[in-house]
C-alpha cells in the first residue's frame, strides 16, 4: 500500500485499519491488474475469489446470512472499495455491485429473502444486481414506466430496464416496478427476479468504454409470486433511495482509489523521468500539479471519510454524501487526467495503467446520481435547513 497515513484519521477504528492493510495484502498477492476480453468470466471469477477470501461478507448486511455485522459498516465498504479500485476496477466492480444488488435484500427483505440470497451473495455463489434505470428515466428516476400488475398470487411485469451492471452474468435482479395508479415516486415497488424467471431476458449487452458486465434487460409477461416483493407494496421508491443511500459514500471511496493510484504512478513517473538535464519532477510546474493532484485527493478523503462516519453513526448524510461523491469523483477525474499528461504518450497507451484509470473513472460521475443531481441534492438541504422567515 502507498500512502496509508489516511488510517491514522480519527474517523477509523483499530479495525478498520487492520481491514485495509489486510486487503492490500490479499489483492498485491491475488488479484490481477488486467483480465482478458471476456469481462464476465473475469468478473465470475473475481466474485468467487472476493466470496471466498471472506470481503463479500462486508457488503451484506445480517450476520445470521454471511455478514460480518447486522448493519453494512459504511467505513468498511468505503475502504475496501478503496483498496481494490486502487488495484483494478474491476474487482472494485464486483465487490459494489454485490453489495448494491443485494442492498435492498439486506434491508428490507424478509427471512426467507434474506436466507435464500443473502448467504450465496457473501460467499460469492450467487451474483446479484439492482434494476432501476430505464431508458427514459435514469436521473428522473420517478419517470419510471416498468409496470407490475396483480393477477392473484403473482405480480405480472411489463417494460425495460437499461444500464444495469451485471446484467447477463448475475443470478437474480432487484427489479423497480410500478405497482399503483399513484404517479412519480409514489407507486413503485421492488421484487426479488431470479435470473431464470420466464419473461426476463437480455434485450442487449452494452459495451462501455471500462468494460465490465451492463445490459438492457426486457421483461414481457414476466410472472413474480407476490412473496418476491421487498418490503411493501409502494415502498420501491424509498428502498432504491435507501439502498443508494448506504452505498453513495463508497463511489467516493471507489474514486479515491483510483485518483491514489494514479497519484503513485505519476510522482513515480515524475521522479523517473529525465528531460533537459533533469527530471520532471524538478520543475516547478510539474510540482505544482503534484501539489493540486495531492491536495484534491486528501480533500475529497476528508469529506468521503467523514461522510462514512457519520452514516456509521447513524446521523443523516443526504448532503455529506452527496458533496463526498460530487467531490471524490470529479477531483479523480482531474488527477486522472494530471497523471495521463506527466506520462505524455506512454500515458494514452491502451491498458496502460493511468490509461486504464481515465476510462474507469469516467462513469462514476454520471452513475448513483450525476453530479448535477449531487449539486441540486446539497442545494436542496442548504435551503431547508433555513429558518423559516417570520410572516
Ligand atoms: C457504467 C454504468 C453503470 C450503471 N449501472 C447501473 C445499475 O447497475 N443499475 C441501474 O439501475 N442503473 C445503472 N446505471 C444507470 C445510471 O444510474 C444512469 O446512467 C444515471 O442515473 C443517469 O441517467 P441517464 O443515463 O438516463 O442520463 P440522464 O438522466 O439523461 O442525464 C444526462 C445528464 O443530464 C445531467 N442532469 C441530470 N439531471 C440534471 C438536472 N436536474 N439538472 C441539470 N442537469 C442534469 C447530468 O449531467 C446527466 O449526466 C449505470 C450507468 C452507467 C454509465
Amino acid at each position: 500500500m502507498a500512502d496509508t497515513t489516511y488510517l491514522d484519521w480519527p474517523f477509523f477504528e483499530d479495525r478498520h485499519r487492520a481491514l485495509a492493510t489486510q486487503l492490500d495484502a490479499w489483492a498485491t498477492e491475488h488479484i490481477a491488474e488486467v483480465h482478458g476480453r471476456d469481462v464476465d468470466a473475469a468478473c465470475r471469477a473475481l466474485v468467487r475469489q472476493l466470496g471466498e477470501a471472506g470481503w463479500l461478507g462486508h457488503a451484506v448486511g445480517g450476520q445470521a446470512h454471511g455478514g460480518h455485522q447486522d448493519v453494512i459498516d459504511t467505513r468498511a465498504i468505503c475502504l475496501i472499495r478503496e483498496v481494490l479500485a486502487r488495484h483494478a476496477g474491476l474487482a472494485d466492480f464486483a465487490f459494489a455491485m454485490q453489495g448494491l444488488g443485494s442492498g435492498a435484500i439486506s434491508l428490507f427483505g424478509t427471512d426467507a429473502q434474506k436466507s435464500e440470497w443473502l448467504t450465496r451473495v457473501a460467499s460469492g455463489n450467487a451474483i446479484a444486481a439492482f434494476a432501476l434505470s430505464e431508458p427514459d428515466a435514469g436521473s428522473d428516476v420517478a419517470a419510471m414506466s416498468c409496470a407490475a400488475t396483480l393477477d392473484g398470487d403473482h405480480y405480472v411485469l411489463n417494460g425495460e430496464k437499461t444500464w444495469i451492471s451485471n446484467g447477463g452474468i448475475a443470478d437474480f435482479y432487484v427489479v423497480f416496478a410500478r405497482t399503483g395508479d399513484a404517479p412519480g415516486s409514489r407507486g413503485l415497488s421492488a421484487f426479488l427476479v431470479p435470473a431464470d424467471t420466464p419473461g426476463l431476458t437480455i434485450a442487449e449487452r452494452i459495451e462501455v468504454i471500462a468494460p465490465h458486465p451492463l445490459a438492457r434487460l426486457r421483461f414481457d409477461r414476466c410472472r413474480v409470486p407476490v412473496s418476491q416483493r421487498i418490503g411493501a407494496s409502494g415502498q420501491g421508491f424509498k428502498i432504491a433511495m435507501s439502498t443508494l443511500d448506504v452505498f453513495r459514500t463508497s463511489v467516493a471511496a471507489a474514486a479515491l482509489g483510483f485518483a491514489r493510484r494514479a497519484l503513485d504512478e505519476g510522482l513515480q513517473r515524475a521522479t523517473q523521468r529525465r528531460m533537459f538535464n533533469q527530471t520532471l519532477a524538478d520543475f516547478q510546474l510539474t510540482q505544482a500539479k503534484l501539489a493540486d493532484m495531492a491536495t484534491g485527493i486528501d480533500a475529497a478523503a476528508l469529506l468521503t471519510y467523514r461522510a462514512a462516519w457519520m452514516r456509521d453513526r447513524g446521523q443523516k448524510v443526504t448532503k455529506e454524501a452527496a458533496m463526498a461523491k460530487m467531490t471524490a469523483t470529479e477531483t479523480a477525474q482531474r488527477v486522472i487526467d494530471g497523471a495521463v499528461q506527466l506520462f505524455g504518450g506512454l500515458g494514452v497507451v491502451s491498458d496502460h495503467p493511468v490509461e486504464r484509470l481515465y476510462r474507469e473513472i469516467r462513469a462514476l460521475r454520471i452513475y448513483e446520481g450525476a453530479t448535477e443531481v449531487q449539486q441540486l441534492i446539497i442545494a436542496r438541504e442548504l435551503l431547508r435547513a433555513l429558518p423559516t422567515p417570520a410572516a
